[in-house]
């Protein structure tokens, strides 16, 4: 008989529209590894966001962040509240505040549209894409070494930074990332290097690593250019690795081009650490109402499987994440539930049980 793995996962629903994806997403997962057998979670609620600034005065507590540093892995689903600010002005951002403190530098945002939701793009060819967009997370334009600058009302300034041991990391885990994949090949520096020196560093250290990789090529676009790219022919596409606050940007881009804020999953991950979020934040705007899609909050819990599955080398929890993949795949197929951010009607509630029905169908 196989022993029993609990993995502790430190739980985060955050703000808004968080709060209603959190409980059916570890309904699933608990479901799936009853199923799957062989490893369990033990779930630890932690406050941090908006909500939690107001009520204890900070948003992100100490206590919560103990329990994510100790934690076999992070799962988030949104935070942030575009009302709630701190007295310079800026949104209370602890999801950023985990990646700097955690170094989760790489942010991984796949950019695979579901087989049965309706396609953006007309072009046929970009309906089977499936590329990675690697978003660098504790630096670049998001870089807490350099906080903007303001001088009352008259000059404001940000600084980018982008640094060797970083980048080395980066570059290593998007190389590496290509090669697993197995489809093309290849890293793409998605940067802006014909005007900010900042790039020319980057772009050097990206050759020299790539240089202990022949099995994977490495070229550079120019952001603006990338940015067309992804809509004219995104079949060219295979591993993006970019700066924060393009990949910021350009990872929204990605999840319009798969049908909406609610269908792109993500994950930041670090050298021991790995938060595990959609890509979307709290959508105020829908909060309370049913109608946010949870399909980004689910995708995202089975990347978490497939990471935890790797790093431990258990086949039976990188299954449970495949599993998890296709139940969601299978809930979508033939075109028939369609959300509401694409017209139709398929709030919370009917997207939870139209997954959670095709997992009792697979055979574990
Ligand atoms: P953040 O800066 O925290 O990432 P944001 O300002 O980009 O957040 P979101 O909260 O992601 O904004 O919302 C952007 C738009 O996408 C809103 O109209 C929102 O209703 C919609 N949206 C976001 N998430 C979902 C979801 N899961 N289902 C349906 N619509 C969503």
């Amino acid at each position: 008989m196989t022993n029993l793995v609990d993995f502790r996962i430190a739980l985060f629903p955050g703000d808004g529209i968080g709060n209603e994806i959190t409980a059916p997403t570890v309904r699933l997962l608990d479901k799936i590894a009853a199923r799957v057998g062989g490893f369990s979670f033990t779930w630890q609620h932690c406050d941090a966001g908006a909500d939690c600034y107001l009520d204890q005065g900070t948003a992100l507590p100490a206590r919560s962040f103990r329990s994510a540093a100790a934690a076999d892995a992070i799962l988030l689903a949104a935070m942030g509240l575009p009302t709630v600010r701190y007295p310079d002005g800026r949104e209370v951002t602890p999801q950023i505040d985990l990646r700097m403190e955690l170094g989760l530098y790489a942010g991984v945002r796949p950019v695979k549209p579901i087989p049965g939701v309706r396609p953006l793009l007309a072009d046929a060819r970009a309906h089977n894409i499936d590329y990675v967009i690697l978003r660098e997370s504790t630096e670049g334009l998001f870089a807490p070494q350099a906080p903007g600058i303001r001088d009352g009302d008259r000059e404001a300034r940000e600084t980018m930074v982008i640094t060797r041991a970083t980048c080395e990391k980066l570059f290593d885990f998007a190389l590496n990332l290509a090669a697993e994949r197995g489809q093309q090949r290849k890293v793409t520096s998605v940067d802006k290097a014909n005007v900010f020196i900042a790039f020319s560093l980057w772009r050097e250290i990206l050759m020299e690593r790539a240089a202990n990789h022949p099995d994977v090529t490495a070229d550079c676009a120019y952001v603006d250019a990338f940015a067309m790219t992804m809509v004219q022919k995104p079949w060219v596409i295979d591993v993006a690795v970019t700066e924060n606050m393009f990949g910021d940007i350009l990872s929204d881009l990605g999840a319009a081009l798969m049908g909406g804020m609610g269908y792109a999953p993500s994950a930041d991950i670090g050298d021991d650490h790995a938060v595990f979020q959609p890509c979307h934040g709290s959508a105020p705007d829908i909060a309370g109402k049913g109608l946010a899609n949870p399909t980004a909050m689910i995708l995202s819990a089975a990347m978490m499987l497939e990471w935890l599955g790797k790093k431990h080398q258990l086949n039976d929890v990188t299954k449970a994440g495949a599993i998890l993949r296709r139940a969601v795949e299978m809930a979508f197929v033939g075109g028939d539930l369609v959300t509401r951010e694409l017209g139709g009607n398929a709030g919370t509630d009917t997207v939870f049980a139209a997954v959670e029905n095709a997992l009792e169908r697979i055979d574990a």
